[in-house]
């Protein structure tokens, strides 16, 4: 057990914001990919586009009697593979550029991972830590209404994603049954995934972005000869997928010796205990003021010693200016674009290893899949077979991208591309463009 430091002074953190384009990361670093596969110039051009860009307004009640309007999106990138399918965030900074660049991940990520879907995300523009339970409830229904047929099971699926969890989900699901006639309800269980176990929900989905995040650690480990065991780690971001990955990290053995949230940054040498900090950040609204650890700014926390950095929050967080502070041996992308293309450059100028987002993040969309099977055909798995499922999907896509970085000689962000474009290439071609 780590020693206990009490924390003293509350040292300000500059807290992670994005500060550029997302979309713009995403078409560099598709460029990269396509220039070095030679891709078709013709599927660059569909792929370089999401299929839909749909904006909603829409009023909300407040619990004071007051109106509001929020601002929400659904982009659907590509559906080429499957059904348009991602999660819906609620944040403040969410907006079109975002959400746009997000979608067009998802559609990669399945690719990758093999899995029959396309890519989409969406979100509402707003901070939920600044609404009751109430006014997030009317919130998530209203919106839900607000996209009446854009989103179905067989169409587009919504699942969790920043700040969103099963009881949202649950609500998404209530709201978009009730807009259909009574005879289809039964059978339209699976129009969103990351639902509640006992509504629909798969067991195994809570923790499936954490524990494919783990699995891929779990490869690498092996392929490096690397000892978990005796690993340091550190987190950025301790919601569901951090404090998951933190979870199953610490199971091998691994210690995390810093975490960092919005609410501030912390480090202990020592080690800190992942379970212990996850029910402290449940009660307390984030990592800041645990008491097993002293408190650090954002400097400190990126330039912490240690063998593995996971960030798990938001986009543009290792940039020109952070990724020279890192001393870690390999990257673990839990979030959604944590590396802008200047930190890329730098990571692999310092030889870090990096386990990019569209790989090392898809256990969420995985299990999501399961989930989506399991309500098409009225089954429910257990812990073990959709563990045991998530594993060899896993490490199948690991594989992929592992050996298309050596025949293309590439890092292997570039190398999880060339895997989803190929696949989507071979699709494209034996379709067709109609007309
Ligand atoms: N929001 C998660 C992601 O970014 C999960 C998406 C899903 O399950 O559809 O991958």
């Amino acid at each position: 057990m780590p020693t206990a430091i009490p924390v003293t002074t509350k040292i300000r953190t500059r807290t992670p914001t994005r500060k550029a384009s997302v979309y713009d990361n995403v078409v560099r670093q598709f460029n990269r990919a396509a220039d070095l596969m030679d891709l078709d110039e013709n599927i660059r051009k569909i792929l370089a586009t999401p299929v839909n860009e749909i904006t909603v307004h829409f009023p909300v009640k407040m619990d004071d009697g007051r109106i509001e309007m929020f601002t929400g999106f659904r982009v659907q990138h590509n559906n080429t593979l499957g059904p348009f399918k991602g999660g819906i965030r609620f944040h403040q900074n969410a907006d079109l550029d975002e959400v746009k660049a997000l979608a067009t991940w998802m559609t990669w990520k399945s690719a990758i991972v093999d899995i029959p879907f396309g890519g989409a995300k969406g979100g509402i523009r707003f901070d939920p830590s600044k609404h009751s339970q109430a006014e997030l409830e009317r919130i998530t229904r209203r919106f839900t209404w607000a996209l009446g047929q854009n989103i179905g099971p067989e169409y587009d699926i919504p699942a969790p994603d920043v700040n969103t969890n099963a009881q949202i989900m649950a609500w998404m699901l209530d709201t978009y049954l009730t807009s259909i006639p009574p005879q289809d309800r039964g059978r339209c269980m699976h129009v969103v995934t990351g639902k509640p176990v006992g509504l629909g929900g798969s067991l195994g989905r809570e923790k499936a972005t954490g524990q494919g995040l783990m699995f891929c650690v779990e490869e690498w480990a092996k392929d490096r000869s690397f000892d978990l065991a005796k690993a340091s780690y550190t987190v950025q971001g301790f919601g569901n997928v951090g404090s998951w990955a933190a979870r199953l990290m610490d199971q091998h053995g691994s210690r995390l010796v810093a975490a960092e949230d919005v609410t501030g940054a912390i480090s202990n040498p020592a080690g800190i205990d992942a379970e212990e900090l996850t029910k402290y950040v449940k009660d307390n609204r984030g990592v800041y003021g645990f008491p097993k650890a002293v408190p650090v700014d954002h400097e400190a926390f990126f330039s912490t010693e240690a063998d593995i950095f996971i960030p798990a929050a938001l986009e543009n967080q290792i940039t020109g200016q952070t990724a020279s502070m890192l001393r870690v041996k390999m990257v673990a992308e839990g979030a959604n674009g944590p590396t802008d293309p200047f930190g890329d450059i730098l990571l692999r100028k310092s030889g870090v290893d990096v386990l990019p987002d569209i790989l090392a993040n898809s256990g969420g969309v995985v299990v999501s899949y399961f989930e989506w099977l399991q309500n098409k055909r009225s089954e429910y798995w257990d812990l073990d077979e959709v563990d045991g499922k998530l594993h060899r999907k896993i490490v199948a896509a690991y594989q992929r991208v592992r050996n298309a970085a050596k025949e293309y000689d590439t890092d292997w962000r570039t190398a999880a591309y060339t895997v989803a474009l190929a696949r989507l290439q071979k699709v494209y071609e034996a379709r067709g463009v109609f007309p």
